[in-house]
């Protein structure tokens, strides 16, 4: 069976259409999605990182990782593809976030599957045959490894350019992913 690795935020977590309201709140700004053009929210925002890390603390406190909106469809989907592939979450939060994210994927049908939290994905690139994922750097890099077969983009005004590697789709939804584009 082949692997595939799902990321998280951008792609079955709606993280910046749920967090936007909050942050334009925290930070008194008026920042819409498509304002959001780069993947680092503090240059999004204009503003140093550490300013920034304020309201990563918020969110924290506040247990706001709880209340993110699943993406449309994503749950239904992976279910299908979990039928013929062997699944796994792959995600850059927070190791201390993992029990949040379990119980998150649960309370919104997700396939029960084992979830890794890495800085760097780049650590986990060699066990993997098809990825999900929102960030173009991190879509590149894995595009450049022979072992892995495909990867798919996950459409966001953060990670827009001219052209892709051959490796690499864009998709707009969930219902775009069907399990012929892992053959
Ligand atoms: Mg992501």
């Amino acid at each position: 069976m082949h692997k595939l690795a799902v990321d998280v935020d951008g792609v079955i977590a709606n993280f910046v259409d749920s967090m936007l309201p909050h942050m334009n709140a925290f930070f008194e700004s008026n920042f819409k999605r498509e304002d959001i053009v780069c993947f680092d929210f503090h240059k999004a925002f204009g503003m140093p990182e550490e300013d920034f890390n304020r309201f990563w603390a918020y969110m924290k406190q506040n247990g706001l990782w709880g209340s993110i909106a699943p993406m449309p469809g994503a749950a239904k989907q992976l279910q299908l593809l979990s039928q013929a592939l062997d699944l796994e979450y792959i995600t850059s939060r927070p190791a201390e976030l993992q029990n949040t994210t379990l119980s998150w994927l649960d309370r919104h049908g997700f396939p029960e599957k084992s979830i890794t939290m890495v800085k760097n994905k780049k650590d986990i690139i060699d066990e993997f045959d098809y990825f999900i994922d929102d960030r173009l750097e991190d879509c590149i890099g894995l595009a450049e490894i022979e072992s892995v077969r495909r990867i798919l983009l996950f459409d966001a005004p953060w990670n827009q350019c001219s052209e892709l590697p051959e490796k690499i789709i864009r998709v707009k939804t969930w219902s775009e992913i069907d399990p012929d584009l892992f053959q």
